[in-house]
């Protein structure tokens, strides 16, 4: 149920609000126009009604109310007075901060890849992006101006070691030309605030092997180091063994894809054990990103990382043209995964929100007063429901989570007002890989 009332939001309760967070809470001033005196008075611009407010950077879940003003979070508690302009009843959902997706690729129009931001932050309760990659030197410019601040939603970028970044899927470093160090760190230092670290690939399938896959990722790693920020690395198909790469990463580096089922992953596909490297990695400061993707989720190497204690730092969808329609779908289909497994819904929510914020240095991924509100309403669909992982498996369950109500910055983003992306002339599916699957080399 949605109730709009039509009163203008501007009352004394959110001036004094205002004076008891002043140092957080600065709203813009206000006009008392002659049209409006007579209308009756609302607290808060937006008002959503009895969710259960899962905030894991708060403290434990609660059954309350979430107040906005201004584009701000004005407060959060139970039964709220003072009525709203825009008042959503989210009685049996769960609200959560705008969920932040710790991977995806966004460059719509430029890349084979490229989804359009702000309709899958509506449709997917996500008002915070990382791009990993979809640009390099040369193109992340465009990324800048024509997607990143253009959009409504908030992206930040991974700068791809490939120059081109990931115009095609035809393997983008299997030419070592397209390699470059000079470039990226340049990119990155004149993209401050949008660039915040670098991408790299590493498969067969896009670096090649031997000895020039592991130039590439000694490449990446260099980005990395002179331009003062970290890496991102794609396994599955991976070049050398698992152990090896981890070995390469510093503390604070990621490594995406960590419960994927293609080979060369943390888990032995095989066996389903957990490579004691990547205890090893953890421990020393590498973070594990689950990036599920069109392959790169699966139902059993998943459960033997969880049952070895080995959960996820980051959920996130890497949605891209070739998974919005499956497997992937969006974040909370990935979340509703992670809770099918066993995952307590406030711990996955973390992974989702405050975690992936606080290492990109955003200021989002949580509820409190003051914060930019940014916020997902998740409804829980009841089922039967089926699930699938990336081989295809697919588990039942009774229930998935669906965003209904998306808002940036308290405005909310609308999918049907956002409309259906065009089509764009190339399908994903249909281009050639251009490079053999062998296994992964075990010499080095
Ligand atoms: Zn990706």
């Amino acid at each position: 149920m949605l109730i709009i009332a039509d009163s203008p939001a501007v009352t004394q309760r959110l001036r004094t609000l205002t004076r008891q967070n002043d140092t957080l809470f600065q709203p813009a001033p206000q006009q008392f126009g002659s049209s409006m005196s007579n209308a009756p008075a609302a607290a808060f611009d937006l008002l959503i009604r009895g969710g259960a407010v899962i905030d894991p950077a708060a403290g434990p879940p609660i059954t309350a109310d979430v107040a906005v003003a201004n584009g701000r979070i004005a407060a959060v508690g139970p039964a709220l007075t003072g009525g709203a302009r825009e008042v959503v009843d989210a009685r049996g959902a769960y609200v959560v901060p705008g969920l932040v997706d710790f991977h995806v690729h966004v460059y719509w129009g430029a890349t084979v890849w490229g989804l359009e931001a702000d309709k899958i932050g509506a449709a997917g309760g996500t008002t915070s992006f990382l791009d990993t990659g979809s640009a390099g030197a040369i193109t992340l410019p465009g990324l800048r101006r024509y997607v990143i601040e253009p959009s409504r939603t908030r992206i930040r970028a991974l700068v791809h070691v490939c120059t081109a970044g990931l115009v095609t899927n035809l393997g983008e470093l299997l030419d070592p030309r397209y390699v470059d160090v000079e470039g990226t760190v340049r990119a990155i230092e004149t993209s401050r605030g949008a660039a915040v670290g670098v991408k790299i690939r590493y498969s067969d399938t896009t670096v090649g092997e031997g000895d020039q896959a592991r130039a590439a990722l000694a490449a990446a790693v260099e980005a990395a180091e002179r331009s003062g920020t970290w890496l991102m690395v794609h396994v599955g198909l991976t070049p050398e063994p698992i152990a090896d790469v981890l070995a390469r990463l510093r503390p604070g580096d990621v490594l995406t894809h960590c419960y994927t089922p293609l080979n060369g992953g943390p888990v032995d596909t095989h066996a389903l054990e957990l490579s004691p490297a990547a205890v090893e990695a953890r421990a020393g400061g590498v973070l594990f990103d689950i990036g599920h993707g069109k392959s790169s989720f699966g139902w059993d190497t998943a459960r033997a990382a969880l049952d070895a204690g080995f959960p996820p730092d980051f959920i996130s969808s890497d949605l891209h043209r070739g998974c919005v329609h499956g497997p992937a779908y969006d974040l909370p289909t990935v979340m509703t995964k992670f809770w099918r497994l066993g995952m307590a819904l406030p711990d996955i929510v973390e992974r989702c929100t405050i975690a992936p914020a606080r290492k990109l240095g955003l200021d989002a991924g949580t509820l409190r007063v003051g914060a930019e509100a940014d916020i997902a309403v998740l409804a829980v669909e009841e089922g039967p429901v089926t699930l699938e992982d990336c081989l295809g498996e697919e588990l039942a369950w009774d229930r998935r989570l669906r965003a209904t109500h998306t808002y940036r910055r308290g405005e909310r983003l609308d999918p049907d007002q956002l409309g259906a992306s065009e089509e764009l002339p190339v399908a994903l599916s249909s281009r050639p890989m251009g490079w053999s699957r062998r296994p992964a080399q075990s010499s080095r």
